[in-house]
């Protein structure tokens, strides 16, 4: 079947169908309609970047178009909104957006006269009528167009949702930057012209990767300005006898909302997934019901949401298709949505609060055992003279960033293997949910230093590449000098927006698994290959250490 002949196609993510493409319904659940849905959405997010463009230019405010087109994107990740009637509702705001900012530009002595199809296209009466218009002009490969041209305009695309939705957190806690809306709209509007060849989708792309290293700065300040500098913290894995609501995904806001409104309710707050690092953030830990932290990575929430005996709250990606066994007593906020199940926001979480208190909670006290998290660049750089004393005298003999998404499919038990066997004078650094496949691993110290460090989420990949350039700058030498090896693991798009951040800092030999992306033609992958030394991991974690050590140690 052919892109054109299929109900759909989507290739955005790790877990795509045979590895190229969902064609009948997305392998993460997603239906044919929302992804027209979606598909209309982005293009209709094209329309308004052409008129902001314009705007920007006339010194007309775009704040808010810009934020508009953030969590647009925001919405279209995976595994964030399946509800096509939410999907539906903002195709239309997105077109009334785009028309306001027209009149704005007419007002200001623009002309506002537009021929692309994105920017003067009107949306259908009703969500069935916006469904056929997004079959009819919304699926992105056509199979006429340049297919590395193609390539890369997806993989920007795909790095602008990451960009999204980084920027979406950091704009909850008051940071904007409007380089960062300026870029979306310069480079969803690039989508439209035909001239730009495979150079300048490079360099786009490539700006891509500067537009997140801002985002994820931002994103860091309003973090750490909200809750404090992550701390080196223990967290309990058991459970306390007691009501219980667990809450996943990666909004700070929306926990710190939680722990408020559970605050004297006698309902203990758990996290999943994602929301681990948030027990090392000062403010807080303070929380006396921040209880702990319950289950591994997002792809096993069918088993560890059925195993939660209290209410549930999904604040971002990565939601599956809710099972009938705690459906009931789950709810979403922010953009996530699904047909069926409640719909919050943190200005009223008391329905969650109430699920809670009617569910049965936990019977008893249950010990299971701790981890360490808050290994962000404020706590790893106070220590900074210990660890280059540990490298000058040999203690340390080499860095690994094991770090990025978990999921599925077979082939990820490389990252477990891959740490289990680094030597004993090496260092894991750690991040996002990837690290569930080790993150209770016992390495041991160096010289007091742990030998598994929980730099956070994946947004703090930000961190960690605060703490490489810091040691850089030590040494005198540049990042790529450094006894360090990125063995990065990918799966949705807020991935490919930090992928493309480490290419912008020009970081060399990065090693990416547990598959390439599908939306990589082999042309592009050269280019990569060529100026960026990216690899694949090797088929076995012994194969890549003994290359690795051997290169760098
Ligand atoms: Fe398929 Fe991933 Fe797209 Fe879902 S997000 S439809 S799994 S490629």
């Amino acid at each position: 079947m052919s892109p054109n002949e299929s109900v759909m196609f989507c290739n955005q993510c790790e877990q795509t169908a045979h590895g190229t493409g969902c064609e009948k319904i997305g392998v993460c659940g997603k239906s044919p309609d929302v992804s027209a849905l979606q598909d209309l959405l982005v293009n209709a997010c094209r329309g308004i970047a052409i008129v902001a463009v314009d705007a920007d230019a006339l010194g007309i405010d775009t704040a808010s178009a810009g934020a508009f087109v953030a969590d647009a994107l925001f919405t279209t990740l995976t595994n964030v909104d399946f509800d096509a009637e939410s999907v539906a509702g903002l195709v239309g705001d997105a077109v009334a957006l785009r028309e306001s900012l027209k009149t704005a530009v007419r007002d200001a002595g623009g002309s506002a006269e537009y021929d692309d199809l994105y920017a003067t296209f009107e949306p259908a009466e009703t969500t069935a009528g916006r469904i056929a218009q997004g079959r009819e002009f919304g699926v992105p490969w056509d199979g006429s167009r340049d297919a590395d041209v193609q390539s890369l305009q997806e993989t920007t695309l795909y790095g602008m949702k990451g960009v999204g939705a980084y920027e979406h957190h950091a704009r909850a806690l008051g940071h904007t930057d409007p380089i960062i809306y300026a870029y979306l709209f310069k480079a969803l509007a690039a989508m439209s012209d035909e001239n730009l060849d495979l150079n300048a989708w490079v360099g786009l792309a490539l700006e891509c990767g500067a537009a997140n290293l801002r985002t994820m700065e931002i994103l860091d300040a309003a973090n750490t300005g909200a809750y404090g500098d992550p701390t080196p913290t223990k967290v309990s894995l058991g459970q306390r006898k007691g009501h219980a609501i667990l809450i996943s995904g990666h909004d700070l806001a929306d926990l710190k909302a939680l722990l408020e409104a559970t605050k004297g309710t006698g309902v203990d707050v758990y996290t999943h997934g994602e929301m681990l690092p948030a027990h090392a953030y000062p403010e807080l830990h303070a929380y006396e019901n921040l209880a702990g932290h319950f289950g591994t990575a997002w792809q096993n929430q069918h088993k560890e949401f059925r195993e939660f005996p209290g209410a549930i709250l999904m604040t971002t990606n990565c939601l599956m298709i809710p099972h009938a066994e705690y459906k009931g007593r789950l709810f979403t906020s922010g953009p996530v949505r699904f047909p069926d199940v409640t719909h919050l926001t943190r200005d009223d979480f008391s329905a969650v609060v109430e699920k809670a208190l009617a569910e049965p909670g936990f019977e008893w006290d249950t010990t299971v055992g701790e981890v360490m998290v808050g290994f962000g660049h404020n706590a790893v750089l106070a220590v900074a003279p210990t660890v280059i004393e540990a490298v000058k005298s040999g203690a340390i003999r080499h860095f690994f960033l094991v770090g990025g998404c978990d999921g599925a499919k077979p082939g990820r038990n490389y990252y477990t293997e891959f740490v289990e066997e680094t030597p004993c004078d090496t260092i894991v650094m750690t991040l996002a949910c990837g690290k569930f496949r080790f993150f209770d691993k016992q390495l041991g110290e160096i010289g007091g230093l742990p030998r598994l460090m929980d730099v956070g989420q994946c947004n703090d990949a930000y961190s960690a590449i605060k703490i490489a350039v810091a040691l850089a700058d030590a040494f005198d030498c540049g990042v790529n000098d450094l006894p360090l090896s990125m063995i990065l693991s990918w799966y949705e798009q807020k991935a490919v927006a930090i992928l493309l951040t480490l290419l912008h800092l020009g970081i060399t030999d990065i090693r990416l698994g547990p598959t390439l992306p599908a939306f990589i033609t082999p042309n592009v992958l050269g280019v990569l290959v060529e100026n960026f030394a990216i690899k694949p991991i090797a088929a076995s974690p012994r194969e890549d250490l003994n290359a690795i050590l051997g290169e760098k140690a």
